[in-house]
C-alpha cells in the first residue's frame, strides 16, 4: 500500500504520532534489550527470567501487573521500555469462537491476526507484512501490494495479544504464519519471533506445531533449510502446471514449479517434516477433473499432505467457491491417485477471517479494473 492509498483515518492517526514514545520496543529483541537494561541498573539475572515468565507464561498485559517486582522497578520499566506499539482497531468474534484482531501499527499501517479454536487446539494465525507483494489474483492481502515488512516486535506482539484472548484454562497449541504477507520475504524478522514462540521460556510450542506458509521462494526455502529450522513448511501450490500457476500466482513466472518443488524436497529431506501443499479451490479455474489428475501426477512419489482450501470469497474479486459436488469429485480423484488430502475446515468466515479481508472491509472499496 502506498502512502497515497492511506484511508483518511489512517492519515489522522499518522498525524497524531508526534507524541509517540521513542523508547525501544521491548518485544523486538527481548533478551538483548533486557540484558542492556538490567546491566545499566545492576539487576540480578533472575529479574530477567521473572519478566519473561510474566510475559509468556502468566500473560501479563502490562508492566504494572508484574506484582512480585518492586513497584519502583515496574515504574522504571513503564518509563523506559515500550511493551506494546500497536492498537486494537477492531476485535471480532465469530459464532465458532474464532476471534480476529485488526491492529494498527505505530506508523498507521494495519494488519490482521486470528485466534482459531478447535476441540483441543488453539491456533493463532499471524501476519508478516503490511499488505503482500506476491499478487495472488484471488487474495485480498495483495490487492494494494506490499507496504513494508513487519518487525520482530510487531510479530511477537500479535502472538502475545492473541494469547491474551485465551481463557485461563486454555493454552496456545499451534502457530500458523498464514496471515497477511509472504513470510519468506521477511525471514530476518520472522525467525527470531518464531524462536520466542518455540523457546521453553517463551511459549514453549513445539516446532512441529509451527507452520510457515509460502508462495514458494526457492532461495529463501534453501536459507530455511540451512538454518536447520524444523518448522513445518506449507507450499501454496494452487495449480498443477506453470501455465495456470503463472496466472494465479504471478511471481511464479520467474520461478516455476520445478524449482519450487526441488527446494521444497531439500527442506523436507533436511527437516524430516512431512510435506504440506496448499491448494485454494477456485470454481471453474483450478478444480476440473483433468487438473485433479495432473496434480496427482505432479505430487506422486512424495510423502505429501495436500490441504485443499475451498475459496473464501472476497468482495470485488470475480472468483467463486466451487460447489459441494465438484469439491467431492476433485477430492475423490486425488484420493484415488494415492494423495493424502485434507479439506480445510472453514472457520471464521462470518468475520472475514481470510487473509486481508478485515483490513479491506475498513477501507473504501477500490476499483479493481
Ligand atoms: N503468502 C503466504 C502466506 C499467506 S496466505 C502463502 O502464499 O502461502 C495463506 C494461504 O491462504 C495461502 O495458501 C493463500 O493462497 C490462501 N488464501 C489467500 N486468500 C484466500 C482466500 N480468499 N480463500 C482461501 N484461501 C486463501
Amino acid at each position: 500500500m502506498h502512502l497515497a492509498a492511506f484511508h483518511p483515518f489512517q492519515l489522522a492517526a499518522l498525524a497524531g504520532l508526534s507524541a509517540i514514545d521513542k523508547s525501544p520496543h521491548f518485544l523486538n529483541s527481548i533478551d538483548d534489550t533486557l540484558a542492556a537494561w538490567s546491566a545499566r541498573r545492576n539487576l540480578p539475572r533472575f529479574r530477567r527470567q521473572q519478566l519473561r515468565h510474566w510475559l509468556f507464561k502468566r500473560r501479563a498485559s502490562d508492566w504494572a501487573e508484574m506484582s512480585d517486582l518492586p513497584k519502583s522497578l515496574r515504574a522504571d520499566l513503564a518509563g523506559s521500555l515500550q511493551l506494546w506499539t500497536t492498537q486494537i482497531v477492531r476485535h471480532t468474534h465469530a459464532a465458532d469462537e474464532t476471534e480476529k484482531l485488526l491492529l494498527q501499527l505505530a506508523d498507521g499501517g494495519q494488519i490482521e491476526c486470528v485466534l482459531l479454536r478447535g476441540r483441543v487446539r488453539r491456533t493463532i494465525c499471524i501476519s508478516t507484512q503490511v499488505g503482500c507483494g506476491m499478487g495472488c489474483v484471488f487474495c485480498a492481502s495483495g490487492l494494494d501490494g506490499v507496504e513494508r515488512n513487519l518487525t520482530t516486535g510487531e510479530i511477537v506482539e500479535q502472538i502475545l495479544r492473541l494469547q491474551l484472548l485465551l481463557r485461563r484454562e486454555e493454552r496456545l497449541s499451534h502457530v500458523v504464519v498464514m496471515g497477511m504477507g509472504e513470510p519468506l520475504a521477511n525471514l530476518d524478522a520472522l525467525l527470531p519471533a518464531l524462536a520466542e514462540a518455540h523457546r521453553p521460556d517463551g511459549l514453549d510450542i513445539s516446532t512441529r506445531r509451527i507452520t510457515i506458509s509460502t508462495v514458494g521462494l526457492p532461495p529463501a526455502i534453501d536459507r530455511l533449510t540451512r538454518s536447520n529450522a524444523s518448522y513445518r513448511l506449507a507450499i501454496s501450490l494452487h495449480a498443477p502446471n506453470d501455465q495456470l500457476r503463472n496466472r494465479l500466482v504471478p511471481v511464479n513466472d520467474k520461478i516455476g514449479l520445478d524449482a519450487i518443488l526441488a527446494s521444497a524436497d531439500r527442506y523436507f529431506d533436511a527437516s524430516g517434516r512431512r510435506m504440506t501443499f496448499e491448494y485454494v479451490l477456485l470454481a471453474g479455474v483450478n478444480d476440473s477433473p483433468q487438473q485433479a489428475h495432473q496434480l496427482t501426477r505432479l505430487l506422486a512419489g512424495r510423502e505429501a499432505m495436500l490441504n485443499v482450501i475451498p475459496y473464501n470469497q472476497v468482495a470485488g474479486l470475480p472468483y467463486q467457491t466451487p460447489s459441494h459436488a465438484s469439491q467431492i469429485q476433485f477430492r475423490k480423484i486425488l484420493e484415488t491417485g494415492g494423495l493424502r488430502v485434507r479439506f480445510r475446515h472453514r472457520k471464521g468466515d462470518q468475520i472475514d477471517a481470510a487473509c486481508g479481508q478485515l483490513r479491506r472491509a475498513q477501507q473504501p472499496i477500490v476499483e479493481l479494473g
